[in-house]
């Protein structure tokens, strides 16, 4: 039995990964598989299940098809350029076309040590795995590009982080794992030619439209900038921090990669930062944008050697479309941000109301997703749970009554109006402590009912459901600020 698997990396891209095998691991079981995924990539379902499942998904059976490789990347981190990283954990087994004909590529991570795995273990412990889970799952469901997880495996081996934990490995689904480091890697060494050849390989992967245009390296430029600008809006509009937004960690697809630290606001503080190495608040919620920015930056600086012409003229050309990230970025943002007050046209004052209320919510402490899940209530005249979210030193009397000024002007029936807020405002959000106490259930009680429970509730996210209540809920008022630690 097999995947029928291609390996396009690894047989145009040599030079950019090393081929390397899983390691072993202990009573490996499948603790999750994403069916409804695996349907998508075409998996016979007989891969999925049982001992021969967990045995391909931990890495203890590799496919005849399939051909490990870890991939080579360098990167930013934190902004300090490191200029060997690489898939420390992580092992792509090959790339499979799904059903939208998209080429997609199955990776192992936690699957033990590379080549590049430094000082460290290659492993992943369970709760990392687990979290990745559920995030990823959750932002897809948000219609958020992002990795998918098609599986996770535990093991009864330990890793040792600040304690002994049990480890565990996660499958990963993405359109495909080239990062902005990926270019770094030889950009830095002053290797254009391999610039060039992982540049061609992205394009002819990610955007083959572009293929013959004049400017072929720019015009892939404003397609990465295009994709990120998109993807960090919808970060922003669903209160996501992704916590570690290193160069590494940018992906060339515009797809979210590497769920470690990442959370998501419940009270609205616009400087909002959960990691705890992140102590400078470099990848807090409202510098999201500028980071993408800058990771952008570090994108040209890698392509502009490839062009032979007067090396003004080629910075001068993409720092002209750096410069029209914000724009870019603004207008997406703006139009999430219509469509989650319910605004079908486009007013001027629109951006002044979304950032009045968002000012109000600041100033009102107010639970981000709630605000906006309960707005369409005020619709139907009931805007108890809506005011509710906000403490007493704010009025949004007047707000409201402008917003509702402004939705009435739309001419939308409120049936309509309500039906479009609630399908685009989720009610359930992987909330951070009960992503804890589901994580802690699993490490601590072997009891993966939790996390079961919550990756069902994140997979409806609209719809309100009885018996969830409290995935709805925000932590309690007095509840301790809440850190995440880099998932490895
Ligand atoms: P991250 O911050 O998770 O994006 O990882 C940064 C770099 O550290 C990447 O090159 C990873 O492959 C590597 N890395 C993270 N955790 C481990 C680990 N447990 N063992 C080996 N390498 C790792
Ligand atoms: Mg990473």
């Amino acid at each position: 039995m097999s995947i029928s698997f291609s390996h396009t990396f690894a047989n145009e891209m040599d030079g950019f990964y090393q081929a390397c095998s899983p390691e072993k691991c202990t009573a490996p079981r499948l603790l999750q598989v994403n069916t409804v995924l695996a349907d998508e990539l075409g998996l016979d379902h007989k891969l999925l299940h049982g001992e021969l499942g967990a045995s391909i998904f931990s890495g203890n059976s590799l496919l005849d098809d399939s051909k490990p490789i870890a991939q080579v990347y360098a990167g930013h981190q934190f902004g300090m350029f490191t200029s060997q990283l690489g898939d420390g954990r992580a092992l792509l087994l090959g790339e499979v076309i799904d059903g939208n004909g998209d080429r997609r590529d199955i990776q192992l991570k936690g699957s033990g040590r590379t080549p590049f795995s430094r000082g460290g273990d290659g492993k992943s412990a369970l709760g990392p795995v687990l979290r990745e889970y559920l995030v990823s799952e959750a932002m897809h469901q948000f219609g958020i590009a992002t990795t998918r997880a098609l599986a996770a495996v535990g093991t009864e081996d330990w890793v040792a982080r600040e304690e002994l934990r049990p480890r565990a490995v996660l499958t990963r689904v993405s359109a495909s794992h080239i990062r902005v480091g990926s270019f770094e890697f030889f950009a830095a060494k002053g290797e254009s030619i391999q610039v060039k050849r992982l540049a061609d390989y992205a394009i002819n992967r990610h955007f083959p439209d572009i293929k013959d245009s004049e400017d072929v390296y720019l015009q892939f430029f404003k397609s990465v900038l295009q994709n990120q600008a998109k993807l960090i809006a919808d970060w922003m509009s669903v209160g996501f921090v992704h916590g570690v937004m290193n160069t590494d960690n940018m992906t060339i697809s515009g797809e979210t990669i590497d769920y470690g630290p990442c959370a998501f606001v419940d009270r609205y503080v616009p400087s909002t930062v959960f990691s705890s190495i992140d102590e400078h608040g470099r990848y807090a919620y409202e510098n999201q944008p500028k980071i993408g920015q800058w990771n952008l930056a570090q994108l040209a600086k890698s392509l502009i050697p490839l062009y032979q012409e007067d090396h003004e003229v080629v910075i001068q050309r993409f720092v002209d479309e750096l410069d029209k990230f914000n724009h870019i970025y603004e207008s997406c943002w703006l139009e999430n941000m219509r469509a989650k007050l319910g605004l079908i046209g486009e007013s001027e004052s629109d951006l002044e109301l979304v950032n009045d209320l968002l000012t109000l919510m600041h100033q009102g402490a107010a639970d981000f997703t709630l605000t906006f899940r309960y707005l369409a209530d005020v619709r139907l005249e009931s805007s108890l749970k809506f005011k509710s979210q906000f403490n007493e030193s704010v009025n949004v009397n007047d707000w409201l009554s402008r917003w509702r000024k402004r939705v009435v002007a739309d001419g939308q029936s409120e049936h309509q109006c309500v039906l479009n807020m609630n399908a685009i405002n989720p009610l359930y959000i992987p909330r951070n402590h009960k992503i804890e106490e589901a994580l802690e259930a699993a490490a601590n009680d072997n009891d993966y009912e939790p996390f079961r429970t919550m990756l069902n509730v994140v997979s409806e996210p609209y719809c309100l459901r009885s018996g969830f209540d409290k995935y709805a809920e925000p932590p309690p008022p007095n509840a301790a600020p809440y850190i995440t630690f880099c998932g490895t």
